[in-house]
């Protein structure tokens, strides 16, 4: 017998019990971002591995250990995305998107590629929704990108449960000289450092701030601090964004170890983090790349974005326990008939309801069965109501009308009444 197939490791079906969850979380995002006027962006899957070097860095964990690179039939070497900024960028570019400081406030969808090691919270195919916002250059941006999240939190019902924390990098002068303050303070200390970031001392020490290793962290406590570095432009921005912040009433945590993973970033980066999900606390991240274009070929043009991982943000929902009940009815009508006359009658009636009532979700019985087993399939469906066409309705030209949770007695309604019948009904429902 041959193995049974299975799915990558770290790759998940979305099954059809879940998908309801994922609808409403996307569906929640899409019309929140549409209120704020950004608009969505497809970008293809795979791109070319230079992209991703180039932007995210050569030294990065990303572009180190965790991209799916591969040849293709004519020997390019291409990658799965490993996040969506990138992507956008390039595109942004090609298609001249930001010329001539076109203001760009776009969002994406879909999923991103990484290898690394799966558990809970961490995946090799995850979903991300990103945000990216092209030529606006002040603070007041990172503000709305900040307060459009907080509102999203808020319409989901997890606000109490996430945290922002918040740092400014500085410009990338500002932060090279820091970078030289802290490598001179760790070289000398170098033997008490943990590998990684032993090799990250040459590599990219920034991301030695944000060490998990006690003991290296201990170090850091008397390093010099990135806050006492910020160039006075960089400054400026970020007490405005704090300014905002406070003027909307939004809740902040400043996070001086705060550096995020890419290289790219300058001035404002933030995260929201939870204490609910174990070691992936991280739900959304972002921060601002004004030199990101301009390091991959365009005219200097300012850049800030984030992006959410959406199955964190599932897990979270479903850890507080903020899945709306509705979300799980995915059908307010089921139909029986009994016998093949009324079945084709019914099949007809049912084709009327959904001409007369657009959005109407409508099951009909398929696979016959006797009166008991239809009531009962549709009862586990979810249906409010079902409808039974049987010999004595036809004949009648009325249907059954049953409410199934408890709503009323059941009735008989004339084909012609039906469809007002049923939109009272629901929209009582
Ligand atoms: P982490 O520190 O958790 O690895 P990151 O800094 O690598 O996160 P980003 O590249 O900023 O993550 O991606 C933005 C968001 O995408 C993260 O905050 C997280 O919610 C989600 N995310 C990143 N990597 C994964 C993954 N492997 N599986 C699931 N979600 C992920
Ligand atoms: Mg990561």
């Amino acid at each position: 017998m041959s193995k049974t197939l299975q799915a990558i490791r770290g790759m998940n079906d979305i099954l059809p019990d879940q998908s309801p969850l994922w609808r409403y979380f996307e569906g929640t995002v899409a019309s929140l971002l549409d209120g704020y006027g950004y608009r969505q962006i497809r970008m293809p899957i795979v791109e070319a591995t230079e992209l991703f070097k180039r932007s995210i860095g050569e030294v990065t964990d990303i572009v180190e250990k965790e991209m799916y690179t591969f040849d293709d039939r004519n020997g390019d070497s291409l990658t799965l995305r490993p996040e969506g900024t990138a992507s956008c960028v390039r595109a942004v570019l090609e298609h001249g998107l930001s010329n001539n400081g076109q203001v760009q406030k776009l969002w994406y969808i879909g999923p991103m590629f990484r290898h690394e090691r799966p558990q809970k919270g961490r995946y090799r195919q995850f979903h991300q929704i990103g945000v990216e916002v092209f030529n606006l250059a002040g603070p007041d941006i990172d503000a709305e990108l900040i307060l459009l999240t907080w509102r999203l939190w808020g319409v989901l019902g997890i606000r109490d449960a996430v945290t922002l924390e918040l740092n400014s990098l500085g410009t990338s002068e500002a932060r090279a000289t820091y970078r030289n303050a802290l490598v001179d303070y760790l070289a000398v200390r170098g033997e008490q450092l943990d590998e990684d970031s032993k090799r990250r001392l040459a590599t990219n020490p920034l991301r030695i701030l944000d060490s998990k290793v006690p003991e290296t962290q201990a170090l850091l406590v008397d390093a010099p601090k990135l806050a006492n570095y910020l160039d006075d432009e960089s400054q400026v921005h970020f007490d405005g964004l704090k300014a905002r912040l406070d003027a909307a009433g939004i809740p902040y945590v400043i996070n001086t170890k705060l550096v995020r993973g890419l290289d790219y970033y300058s001035k404002t980066v933030f995260e929201w983090v939870t204490d609910q999900l174990g070691a992936q606390g991280t739900v959304c991240a972002g921060g601002r790349y004004d030199g990101l274009v301009e390091q991959m070929g365009g005219k200097p043009t300012t850049g800030v974005g984030f992006a959410m991982g959406i199955e964190r943000l599932i897990l979270l929902l479903e850890t507080l326990q903020q899945v709306p009940e509705a979300i799980n009815r995915q059908v307010d009508v089921y139909l029986c008939a009994l016998g093949e006359a009324a079945e084709l009658e019914g099949l007809a009636l049912a084709e009327r309801l959904r001409d007369q009532l657009p959005g109407l979700r409508l099951q009909v019985n398929a696979g016959a069965g006797n009166f008991k087993t239809q009531l009962k399939k549709a009862d586990k469906s979810g249906a409010l109501y079902a409808l039974v066409m049987g010999e004595d309705e036809l004949v009648q030209q009325v249907i059954g009308f049953k409410p199934l949770r408890g709503q009323g007695e059941q009735d008989n309604i004339a084909w012609a009444g039906l469809s007002q019948h049923l939109a009272a009904c629901l929209k009582q429902a």
